[in-house]
């Protein structure tokens, strides 16, 4: 049993940030509910702002856009909450909004518009023929595969069609960057703990004019949008997260980098490996493998005993041995869907955790453990 650990899943939950640890450990000691005239409640609410600030900068959204929830999941379920005549959606997405949207589909008794996915990974949005009062969900990064959809274009598609676009941008920021003033979505989903920022934090993105009635009603707080006491220290700890997470930007072409080694290796050592989504635009530190023939929960336990923390599929859905619906939903047979690893790196990865990434996997395909 090795005592060194390596993390190599980043999408599942990034490291917590010294700088966030550092707010929130501040935070927690002040005493005042923001919502409170008097200056401890005033000091509470400053941290609120200044973190308000902090990650509207992140996506080039206007502080005022940002509404803070109890993270992606809350997000993706308030936005697809509207009374939406349709709601248009692809096997890729989260199932943090393919639920919901399900959800809308049984109560309003319309089937959700199913778009298709190309090989590559990409959703065709263009199929679907929604009219006014659609809504269009398209992820800006798959949480798996890391590939990046052409949200841009789907938000100016729905305008020329009188549709709305959400986009579940969990997987983007501090990785590419994102400017939500031209994104053409009409609101976006944030997940502070996969930027290094603590769970259970996130914020819905609301375009400024965009009218979406509350989830959670009771007091006033977030401008009347989301009702309940802001939990301030980790709000304070998304808001310094969002910070440092703008400067992963620059590190992102190193981070590719390591990438592109640890799948030279792999294709070297294992050449009937797929690397999917190899060919299309994708983040920089996302490597989906898949070993047709293999079980990805095996060699998930397998890369963790050799002491090698990496996912099978997304981390929401492992636990059950399944398909990924992801891959499923790019075309992929089922022994190749459900071979699927996952690992996802970031601007702390180092080339030594990428060596024992490939030691691990050497030493499997050595004593032909991943021969097919
Ligand atoms: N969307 C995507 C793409 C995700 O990867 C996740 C987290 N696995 C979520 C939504 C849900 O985020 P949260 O954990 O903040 O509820």
């Amino acid at each position: 049993m090795t005592s060194r650990r390596t993390y190599l899943d980043f999408n599942a939950s990034a490291p917590l940030r010294a700088e966030a640890r550092e707010a929130m450990l501040a935070a927690l000691d002040l005493c005042g509910n923001p919502s409170s005239v008097h200056a401890e409640g005033r000091q509470a609410r400053a941290v609120v702002d200044d973190a308000r600030e902090a990650v509207a900068a992140l996506v080039n959204a206007d502080p005022s856009e940002v509404v803070f929830t109890s993270g992606a999941t809350e997000a993706n379920s308030w936005a697809l909450s509207a009374p939406w005549q349709q709601i248009a959606v692809s096997g890729i997405e989260h199932d943090s909004v393919r639920a919901p949207a399900a959800k809308v589909a049984a109560e309003r008794g319309a089937p959700t518009i199913d778009l298709p996915v190309s090989g590559d990974g990409a959703a065709d949005f263009r199929s679907a023929a929604v009219d006014n009062g659609a809504l269009v969900v398209l992820q800006l990064a798959n949480n798996e595969t890391g590939v990046l959809q052409d949200v841009k274009a789907a938000g100016l598609w729905a305008i020329e069609n009188g549709a709305r676009v959400h986009t579940d941008a969990v997987q983007a920021p501090g990785r590419v960057a994102i400017d939500f003033k031209t994104l053409g979505a009409s609101t976006m989903s944030l997940s502070a703990h996969k930027i290094g920022g603590p769970k259970g934090i996130g914020a819905l993105v609301i375009g400024a004019g965009v009218a979406v009635s509350p989830l959670l009603t009771g007091g006033g707080q977030e401008r009347r949008r989301r009702a309940g006491t802001e939990n301030v220290a980790a709000i304070a700890g998304f808001g310094a997260a969002a910070r440092a997470a703008q400067r992963d930007l620059a590190e992102m072409d190193r981070v590719a980098e390591l990438r592109d080694q640890l799948e030279a290796e792999v294709l070297r050592l294992t050449p009937d490996a797929i690397i999917v989504g190899k060919a299309a635009p994708r983040l920089a530190n996302t490597s989906c493998i898949a070993l047709p023939g293999q079980h990805a929960e095996t060699l998930v336990i397998k890369f963790d005993l050799a002491g090698v923390a990496i996912s099978a599929g997304s981390a929401c859905s492992s636990g059950k041995v399944a398909a990924s619906h992801v891959l499923t939903a790019m075309g992929f047979a089922p022994e190749v869907a459900s071979s699927a690893i996952r690992v996802s790196i970031g601007a702390s990865t180092t080339e030594q955790d990428i060596a024992a990434f490939l030691a691990a996997w050497k030493a499997m395909s050595g004593n032909r453990q991943l021969a097919a």
